[in-house]
């Protein structure tokens, strides 16, 4: 069903430094555009930062990911997988989400993706900081009538209260948001990578008693990452599951730019293997986020980051 519209320019064709980027070379489709509505994957940027507790940038991280992810080619030598030829993907934008106020932020980027569930597109969100994953959760639940299943690839359960008293989301609450508004089945999520210091263990405290599955890095390291991801795969079982990759699951030394980095993670070609493992899975929608361009060096996490779309990409087609 190879559509030649949705084939990116291959490298031969036009050199991968030329051109207008846009993720992963694919066709830019704009919101008013008849064709949106053939797009069976849709890729768009989420380009927000306000949420995020420590190091700013993921912003940028959009941009960033366009220019890094014109190196991707068409053909995923490992799986065997041409993820462009399977499915109708484009490049839906970004969001224009004001970059001061949160409510005005999130409510732009639920209204856009409300647009293209609407449309029957499954959504890959390209953050922005990890709150901007609770949009997606958010509208998906609307969409769907139903809790779902979750993988998470992160050195950090994004399932903290609030900081600074009150209510205020951050990008370290997103997951127990989500939980808290129905919109994952808890006993249908799974925590892989977590490590770092910690302020204390509510976050694991709070998973647990909801019935959440987290797998620690040392658990990683224990068994062996093909391992983790068995378990992975068994927490979500086969209904329908959101993946989310946050670009601190790596170790540092691949992924420097990024806002809250810890030591002791998996290098790239473990990250990419554990996405890998993903594939099979009734995946609903899927994101990678915290990609910060300001904090990255010589472009190693953007370039990470392109990679790891595409992984994704391929582990949502069958
Ligand atoms: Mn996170
Ligand atoms: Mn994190």
């Amino acid at each position: 069903m190879s559509d030649p519209f949705f084939q990116p320019p291959s490298g031969t064709d036009l050199p991968r430094y030329a051109g207008v980027p846009s993720f992963m070379r694919l066709p830019h489709i704009t919101p008013d555009d008849p064709r949106r509505a053939e797009v069976d994957i849709g890729i768009f940027g989420l380009p927000w930062d306000g949420a995020t507790s420590n190091r700013p940038g993921a912003r940028h991280g959009p941009r960033g990911l366009r220019d890094a992810s014109t190196m991707i080619r068409e053909m995923n030598r490992a799986t065997g997988q041409k993820p462009f030829e399977a499915a109708r993907i484009a490049d839906l934008g970004d969001v224009a989400m004001s970059p001061v106020d949160q409510d005005e932020a999130l409510a732009a980027a639920q209204g856009f993706i409300r647009g293209i569930l609407g449309q029957g597109i499954r959504p890959f969100m390209v953050g922005g900081d990890h709150l901007c994953t609770l949009t997606v959760l958010r509208e998906l639940r609307a969409a769907r009538g139903e809790a779902f299943g979750l993988v998470l690839l992160d050195s950090h359960t994004d399932l903290y209260p609030p900081y600074f008293g009150g209510e205020t989301l951050t990008h370290g609450n997103p997951f127990r948001q989500g939980i808290e508004e129905g919109c994952l089945d808890p006993a249908r999520c799974v925590m892989i990578g977590m490590r770092g210091t910690s302020y204390n263990n509510s976050d694991f405290q709070y998973g647990w008693d909801k019935g959440v599955r987290i797998v620690p890095i040392e658990e990683c390291f224990e068994i062996g990452w093909r391992a983790a991801m068995q378990i992975a795969r068994q927490v979500v079982g086969t209904g329908p599951t959101y993946l989310s990759f946050d670009i601190d699951f790596v170790d540092p030394a691949f992924a420097p730019g990024t806002g809250t980095p810890e030591v002791g993670g998996p290098n790239s070609f473990d990250a990419i293997q554990c996405v890998r493992a993903l594939r099979g899975l009734d995946v609903i929608g899927a994101d990678l986020v915290e990609v910060s361009p300001p904090f990255d060096t010589g472009g190693i996490t953007t370039w990470l980051g392109a990679s790891v779309m595409f992984e994704l990409i391929c582990a949502m087609q069958p």
